[in-house]
């Protein structure tokens, strides 16, 4: 029996990509050499960070958050164990919800891990028994791990990766974050919100970069407030493990730094995974990060293996790899599938959150546009104001000329949400204009955005 595609991995790239191959009439296996379907996002990423997100939100909003509503909270504990015991079932359920998925839809799922042999065959070891999977196509969908720092081994103990910090037992007392990115900040706050002295070491002069400085200095702020400490433009240099937990030394600029803690996470970034898998011994190159190259059609320089999700070059998130997923089957299927890379959002899950779509000011001056910019704070917001959390603010990059939104960034409660709005106003080359003039229900948030756009026409109506 010969397969038309088989997946290899299952994360969100790949068994939303079986899904939509087998809609499409293909017969598909996906290859996991996991316990579960659902990938590093499912298993150790997204979901059960938010779900310790969540939880701990909760805990520090019972704390912190309750009195000014008149709400008399003391006493407040935290059970850990059964924070980690909901996290690990919001995940089981989530899985199940793939294994469903996968029957409903006709898809062999092949356990065991895959090594391409060829461009048409893939063998499976370590499954019940090493079978031989024959297939027109293979797509690779093998995602990305944890990357470390050369005299930093992961312990599980005292030296983390994200994989140990979404389960330990409890609260350590002081934590070192090494990289204020995505996953230092969100689990950075998970555990300071449970009381850990958390200190974060990133190497460039702000957090967040991929935001703008604004809003990073605001953000920074803001988790300052829950006790987060900052160490920024500092480098880690070398560590030494000591009777209570790590001692690092690090350089900040000319001047040389000490700092201890009971537990050090190493959150500086993930490696593509592309060991063990037969993909160069087939002939498919890699670029010099060691990411799989791929055409335009997703498909590699071997005709017939496809590639996509962390895998690939681009930005490491859920949703590129879904989209990817959706759009290299459809071109396998010879329809138009396509991937606009300019309206990827991204989200950090701090407290308040923070989200962005396409390009931030300083990019769009970069690029050389003139740009009209409006930034709105959510302290004049109504909704904000009544929900107590109008910490932040919304901000509409547009270009001055036309008055295209070339970018949009929210630092708010449910900003995660509320960027929705400006992805599909920049999927549809929609206008500050369009959006100021779109009605927003009140009172609302989202009339924040609203008014972001008002103010980079030059109109502002409530501030
Ligand atoms: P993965 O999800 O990594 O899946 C790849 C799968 O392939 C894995 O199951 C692996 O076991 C399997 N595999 C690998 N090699 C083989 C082989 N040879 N044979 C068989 N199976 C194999 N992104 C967001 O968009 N939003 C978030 O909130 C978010 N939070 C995150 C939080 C954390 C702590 C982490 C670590 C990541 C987070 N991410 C988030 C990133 C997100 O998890 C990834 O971008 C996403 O999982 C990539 O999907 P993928 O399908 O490409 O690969
Ligand atoms: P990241 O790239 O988001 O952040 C890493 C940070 O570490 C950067 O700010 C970098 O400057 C810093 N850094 C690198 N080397 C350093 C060093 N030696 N010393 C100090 N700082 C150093 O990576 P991450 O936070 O590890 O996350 C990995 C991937 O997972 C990212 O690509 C991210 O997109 C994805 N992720 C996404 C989400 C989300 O979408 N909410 C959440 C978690 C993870």
């Amino acid at each position: 029996m010969e397969f038309d595609l088989v997946v290899i991995g299952a994360g969100p790239g790949g068994y939303t990509a079986a899904i939509k191959a087998a809609q499409l009439g293909m017969k598909t296996a996906i290859v996991e050499k996991g316990k579960n379907l659902g990938g590093t996002c499912l298993n150790v990423g997204c979901i059960p960070s938010k779900a310790l997100l969540s939880s701990s939100e909760l805990f520090h909003e019972a704390q912190h958050g309750f009195k000014s509503h008149g709400i008399k909270a003391e006493g407040v504990t935290m059970d850990v164990a059964a924070m980690l015991k909901r996290k690990d079932g919001v995940v089981s359920k989530m899985a199940r919800g793939i294994d469903y998925l996968m029957n409903k839809n006709g898809i062999e799922h092949v356990s065991g891990s895959g090594r391409i042999v060829n461009a048409g065959e893939v063998e499976v070891t370590g499954g019940e028994a090493t079978r031989t999977l024959k297939t027109k196509r293979i797509l690779i969908a093998t995602g990305s791990s944890v990357s470390g720092l050369p005299f930093l081994e992961f312990d599980g103990e005292t030296v983390l990766s994200s994989d140990h910090a979404i389960a330990l037992g409890q609260a350590p007392e002081s934590m070192i974050v090494i990289g204020g990115g995505a996953i230092g900040l969100e689990l950075g706050s998970v555990w300071a919100r449970l009381g850990t002295k958390v200190t974060v070491v990133e190497f460039l002069t702000r957090i967040a970069a991929i935001f703008d400085e604004d809003i990073t200095q605001a953000l920074q702020k803001l988790l300052q407030k829950q006790g987060l400490k900052f160490h920024l433009g500092t480098g880690v240099e070398s560590a030494e493990k000591t009777k209570t937990g790590i001692k690092l030394t690090a350089a900040k600029g000319d001047k040389s730094l000490e700092l201890e803690a009971e537990k050090v996470l190493v959150a500086v970034g993930r490696k593509p995974n592309t060991d063990d898998l037969g993909a160069t011994e087939a002939g498919v190159e890699l670029d010099e990060r060691g990411r799989i190259r791929t055409d335009a059609e997703w498909q590699t320089n071997v005709p017939g293996i496809y590639a996509i999700g962390d895998v690939i070059a681009g930005p490491m998130l859920a949703h590129k790899a879904e989209q990817e997923a959706v759009a290299a089957v459809e071109r396998m299927a010879g329809k138009a599938g396509r991937v606009n890379y300019d309206t990827i959002p991204w989200v950090i899950y701090t407290a308040p959150e923070v989200a962005a779509v396409g390009l931030t000011e300083a990019e769009a001056k970069e690029k050389g546009h003139e740009v009209s910019v409006g930034a709105f704070p959510f302290q004049a917001n109504g909704r904000a104001v009544a929900g107590a959390h109008a910490d932040g603010l919304a901000k509409v990059i547009a270009d001055k000329a036309t008055d295209r939104v070339l970018g949009a960034q929210i630092l708010s409660a449910n900003a995660s949400e509320l960027i929705a709005e400006a992805v599909l106003l920049m999927e549809f080359d929609g206008s500050a204009e369009d959006l100021a003039r779109t009605i927003h229900a009140h009172p609302t948030m989202s009339e924040g955005l609203r008014e972001a756009a008002h103010m980079a026409m030059g109109e502002p109506l409530h501030i």
